[in-house]
């Protein structure tokens, strides 16, 4: 009973840390804290840690892999959002389809294909963004740079999604400040794309160790696993 105690306020004070903190980098450019939401990352978390952190206030969880997000969601239901933010492969986009109302991490044509495929037989319209590549060395995933208007182009033609900005992951750095150049990259990508006719206002970037950075180049959603729910195992 102690240890319940403790860890639920463990994840209530992290969390309104990082609510705090969401609110200041936000204050420090001008821009208002409601513009900025939080997807609290649950991979690896069991679903009565997820409780509580939705009973502190989390309204949108954040899962990487199909299997685990759908027992936890079947046990957790919806009094949240749950969004997709990891690698998805198009024999899961069946699954994805039913279970994820936003998906961050489109990174081809053909598995934004199978997602309208498979939302359009649910009678469906998935919101996704495209995950961006801006570091081709240090991560494997996302969509090459020069590809991003025909895909965000193809996406545009898919009834049954809705394309609503971009993501990105940079590599990991000890130093939150070396993010930046990536963020600043996503969020020019992105002005230049409505420029020249992708409507999309999301920009899905920044985790636990410099969302406050992301927040000052423009993020939208910050995806926060760690500052949340401590150290994964
Ligand atoms: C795990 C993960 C996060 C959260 O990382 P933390 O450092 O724990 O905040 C955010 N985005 C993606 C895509 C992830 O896989």
């Amino acid at each position: 009973m102690t240890d319940f105690k403790l860890n639920m306020s463990a994840i209530k004070e992290n969390l309104s840390r990082v609510l705090e903190k969401i609110e200041k980098a936000a204050q420090k450019v001008g821009r208002n804290p409601g513009e900025v939401k939080l997807v609290a990352v649950s991979k690896t978390v069991e679903a009565s840690r997820i409780q509580e952190a939705i009973e502190a206030g989390v309204s949108i969880l954040g899962e990487n892999y199909v299997q685990e997000a759908q027992k936890k969601i079947e046990e957790i239901g919806r009094p949240v959002s749950w969004h997709f933010i990891g690698h998805l492969q198009s024999n899961k986009a069946k699954h994805a389809v039913r279970l994820f109302d936003m998906i961050h991490s489109i990174d081809s044509l053909p598995l934004a294909e199978e997602l309208n495929r498979r939302a359009e037989q649910s009678n469906r319209i998935i919101r996704v963004m495209i995950e961006v590549n801006l570091s081709q060395e240090a991560t494997k995933f996302g969509a090459d740079e020069k590809m991003l208007m025909n895909l965000a182009r193809g996406i545009q033609r898919l009834n049954h999604l809705s394309l609503e900005g971009l993501m990105t992951m940079p590599p990991y750095f000890d130093s939150p400040e070396l993010s930046r150049p990536y963020y600043i990259a996503l969020r020019t990508l992105k002005e230049r794309m409505v420029k020249e006719g992708i409507t999309m206002k999301e920009l899905s970037m920044g985790m636990s160790n410099d969302f406050d950075i992301a927040i000052e180049e423009g993020a939208t959603y910050v995806r926060v696993g760690t500052a949340i729910f401590g150290p994964r195992k």
